[in-house]
């Protein structure tokens, strides 16, 4: 047998009788029950709780079962199972039952081991379904992710710009970016081959990430040897420190490379830029630190040079 989750059980019944009956079977289970006497209540409590099941009386003043079924259908756009208890056990409401949005029907007097049984059926499918919805946003996640570095791709980089340049809109900070592009790369590659370039990719990735210290930052592979991070809510100054850092820690690092004009190890140049520099959208700031990074390699490469307008 699987074992028993405990769950929040919304019952709406306009009889207090049943209501104690029931609640009284749902705790002997090890579940909760939140107790509604109509559609006000049931709704209130909707809007207060998670709740993983709904028993749902079909007479009841005012707003009936199947009517205040229909609403939470349109006011969920998460499911929730529904099961209905009524004394009636025509085929005709049945029907209606599940026409309405409902999932089961149980007749009273409702027995305890048939209400005990549908509600481990019930939480059984509603367990499957948040497995399946864990699974797609794993998925999702992983559309994100460079599988080489396991840092952001290019994609991952667009949705998180998007959502870090509106947070910075609104509240009014200073967003820095720097991109970096590993100097000599080619050469690298044409003399230890691709597979220690790929590797070699690895380990740099590791360096930049190893420096990010704010969970609030972020890191892409913005092309092949090509890198992005992403510094909300830090200054310009902040930002060529971080990228000076970074060089450092390369040096430091000395990923050996025998192929290089600037060092014996691995370096990079790097972009820097904010959005104090003026770009009116997040692709003029990337563009801007691309400008800064082609400067930096005209300057001699392995430093880092912050845009200066063009
Ligand atoms: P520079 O200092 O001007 O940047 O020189 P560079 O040799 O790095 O020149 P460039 O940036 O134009 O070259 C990029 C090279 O990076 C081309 C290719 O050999 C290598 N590269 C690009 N993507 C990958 C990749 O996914 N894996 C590997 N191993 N190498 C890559
Ligand atoms: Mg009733
Ligand atoms: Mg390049
Ligand atoms: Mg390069």
């Amino acid at each position: 047998m699987e074992p028993v989750k405990q769950l929040n059980i919304l019952l709406v019944d306009d009889d207090p009788i049943m209501r104690k009956v029931i609640a009284a079977i749902i705790i002997g289970n090890g579940h909760l029950p939140l107790m509604a006497n109509g559609y006000e209540q049931a709704l209130s409590l909707l809007v207060k709780n998670k709740v993983d099941l709904i028993l749902m009386d079909i007479e009841m003043p005012e707003v009936n079962g199947f009517v205040l079924t229909t609403m939470i259908r349109e006011l969920y756009a998460n499911w929730i199972p529904i099961i209905f208890l009524s004394a009636n056990d025509s085929e005709a409401y049945l029907t209606q039952g599940i026409d309405a949005g409902g999932d089961d029907y149980i007749t009273k007097p409702v027995k305890a081991i048939i209400l005990r049984a549908k509600i481990r059926a019930m939480a059984r499918i509603a367990s499957m379904k948040d497995e399946l919805e864990l699974l797609n946003k794993k998925l999702s996640q992983l559309t994100n992710i460079d599988p080489l570095t396991t840092v952001m791709n290019r994609r991952g980089l667009d949705e998180c710009l998007k959502k870090e340049w509106a947070v910075n809109q609104r509240q009014q900070g200073e967003l820095s970016v720097l991109m970096f592009d590993i100097d000599f790369f080619k050469p690298y590659n044409d003399h230890y081959g691709h597979q220690k370039g790929d590797r070699c990719l690895v380990r740099f990735s590791k360096v930049l990430q190893s420096l990010l210290n704010r969970e609030s930052d972020h890191i892409a592979r913005y092309g092949g040897e090509e890198f992005l991070i992403i510094l909300p809510f830090t200054p310009l100054e902040g930002a060529k420190f971080k990228a000076d850092e970074i060089l450092l820690a390369l040096k430091k690092v000395a990923i050996k490379h025998g192929f290089s004009n600037v060092a014996p190890y691995l370096t990079a140049s790097i972009g820097i830029s904010s959005t104090k520099l003026g770009a009116k959208d997040y692709n003029e700031l990337i563009n801007q630190s691309d400008i800064a990074l082609y400067q930096a390699k005209e300057k001699g490469r392995n430093q880092s040079y912050i845009y200066q307008g063009i």
